[in-house]
């Protein structure tokens, strides 16, 4: 039987890329080789030199289609066999590879929210808004909830397809929810992420609804979207001395994350609804107003993991991660 493979690959459009999919039809055993598409369709290519190529790089069940079929993420290269200028896979990898030896592991809290007919699910129909915040975050009944049925299909897909989700939950605005990928290495994680992104739009596709990374999709005072990233090296994980040190290595580059950490990141870190401003960089155990909580639970164990709570969710994985593991790690080889 021939096989769907779903190629996925991450676009140039500016300032935030998109993700872009088209089907290959493999013969049965066909290992999904290499690919092209027309880059001058994605902002990727000038129309006279339009071809790019599309390498897969990581492979698991379609979930959607079933069967043998497969979902193939891809990187974009020229055709001469270098990475395209909007690859930021390929800087993850050298940087990962570069600092191994400190196993880094990873954990990302996608946030997102659902919309139909421009409003975010669950705001009334004629306009204006519901109910403020308070009783949405984690809560039941159909006053309160919204889209858990595409929730739910969401989370039965991503685990189908094999990837390391380790939970979801309804957030503070209506129609807002949260999935987490991890705890794993990069580039992993944001292979994952990036696939239960298109997961995410494909199935709410399905009900009619949109599912946007907007890390502001209503203006005044409604919590935004983020995508709190959560890191520890081997050392984090073995003592409290190393979890100050990544604190404190990030307060350093605290501009250089921030420019990483996803276009409209001003109008989200203000300061206000559970945010730190994007202009100053803090720390503190348990501190949901910091830009980099430590859990309780790790002050307590005195070792364990960190979370940087500024990168918004339309971020690109493939940054966050590179600029975590160079800033945290460059600082504990003694390099910054
Ligand atoms: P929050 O309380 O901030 O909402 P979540 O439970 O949503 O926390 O997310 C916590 C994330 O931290 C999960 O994705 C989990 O996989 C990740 N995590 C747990 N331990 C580690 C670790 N040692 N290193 C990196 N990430 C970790
Ligand atoms: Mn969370
Ligand atoms: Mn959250
Ligand atoms: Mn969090």
């Amino acid at each position: 039987m021939a096989v769907k493979a779903e190629y996925l690959w991450i676009d140039g459009t500016q300032p935030t890329a998109k993700l872009r999919s088209k089907t290959k039809i493999l013969a049965a055993g066909e290992e999904p080789g290499i690919w092209g598409f027309d880059g001058s369709s994605t902002n990727q290519a000038p129309g006279d030199k339009s071809d790019c190529v599309l390498r897969p790089v990581f492979t698991c069940p379609d979930p959607i289609r079933g069967g043998d079929n497969i979902i193939v993420l891809c990187e974009v290269e020229l055709i001469d066999g270098s990475a395209h200028p909007t690859n930021t896979r390929a800087p993850l990898r050298e940087v990962a590879d570069k600092y191994a030896d400190q196993e880094s592991i990873f954990g990302i809290e996608q946030e997102y929210t659902f919309f139909k007919d421009g409003r975010p699910l669950g705001f009334p129909v004629g306009g204006g808004y519901p109910a403020p915040q308070g009783g949405y975050y984690c809560g039941v009944g159909a006053d309160e909830v919204f889209g858990r049925e595409i929730v739910e299909e969401h989370m039965d897909a991503v685990l189908a397809a094999g990837l390391h989700l380790s939970g979801i939950n309804a957030e503070v605005m209506p129609g807002q929810w949260e999935f987490q990928i991890g705890p794993v290495a990069a580039p992993l994680v944001a292979d994952e992420l990036w696939v239960a992104r298109w997961l995410l739009y494909r199935i709410a596709e399905k009900h009619g609804v949109s599912a946007t990374l907007d890390p502001k999709p209503v203006k005044g005072d409604w919590n935004g979207a983020g995508a709190h990233t959560n890191f520890s090296t081997k050392a984090m994980r073995e003592g409290y001395d190393a979890i100050i040190a990544g604190a404190e290595a990030l307060g350093k580059k605290r501009q250089e994350h921030v420019d990483g950490y996803g276009a409209g990141i001003d109008e989200r870190l203000t300061g206000l609804h559970e945010t730190a401003p994007w202009t100053e960089y803090s720390y503190g155990v348990s501190d949901r107003g910091a830009s980099v909580r430590i859990p309780w639970q790790v002050e307590k164990d005195g070792k364990g993991y960190i979370e940087d709570r500024r990168p918004n969710a339309n971020v690109d994985p493939y940054v966050v991660t590179r600029l975590l593991i160079d800033t945290i790690c460059g600082a504990a080889a003694g390099e910054k």
